[in-house]
């Protein structure tokens, strides 16, 4: 059902796709918006095995989307340098395809807020832990189950690399 890609010798290994999922700091989350508009939001996120954690207020317009559809997908873009000179861009990106998920259970909620603090502030792992705390009746965990992934990456950077 999902698509190969065309361009198959620019096309990255699934390591390596999990590696950008790992150091990305921002992804895009494509849903399905109101109206039949699609609807792209950026946002911080965190792998954890085969599912992506992000977490949110508990209303607005992304979690009304999931909760009609929960097939979104997700996108990062790990490299974008342009090279005027030569009228291209040497890029690397990953798009995934999968279900969301509004996590309902408290262990995982507090789980994927934790994996959260791991990525993001793992200086400030106590006082990450109050903040949880104090804001856990305000805060939304969801979770991204991984179904399709893919990466890429330009042709200059795939022949530089081997
Ligand atoms: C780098 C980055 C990281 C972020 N990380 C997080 C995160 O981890 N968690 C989180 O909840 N939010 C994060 N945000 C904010 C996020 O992009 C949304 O603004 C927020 O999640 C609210 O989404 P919503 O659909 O509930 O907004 P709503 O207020 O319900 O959306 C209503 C309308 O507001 C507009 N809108 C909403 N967000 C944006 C936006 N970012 N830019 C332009 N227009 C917008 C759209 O037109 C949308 O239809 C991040 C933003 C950036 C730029």
């Amino acid at each position: 059902m999902f698509r190969e890609m065309r361009r198959k010798n620019q096309a990255l290994s699934a390591e390596a796709c999990r590696e950008i999922l790992s150091r990305g700091s921002t992804g895009i989350l494509a849903v399905q918006g109101d109206d039949g508009y699609p609807y792209t939001v950026p946002l911080n996120f965190v792998l954890d095995g085969d599912r992506i954690y992000f977490h949110c207020a508990r209303q607005g317009h992304k979690l009304d989307a999931i909760r009609r559809s929960s097939k979104v997908s997700f996108c990062v873009v790990d490299r974008d340098q342009v090279l005027p000179e030569v009228f291209s861009t040497q890029f690397a990106s990953v798009v995934v395809f999968g279900r969301a998920r509004v996590v309902e259970d408290p262990e995982e909620c507090h789980h994927g807020l934790v994996k959260l603090l791991e990525k993001y502030a793992p200086a400030f792992m106590e006082a990450g832990q109050k903040e949880i705390r104090a804001e856990w009746d305000a805060v939304q965990v969801v979770a991204i189950e991984i179904e399709w992934l893919s990466g890429k990456t330009d042709k200059r950077s795939m022949e530089a690399n081997g």
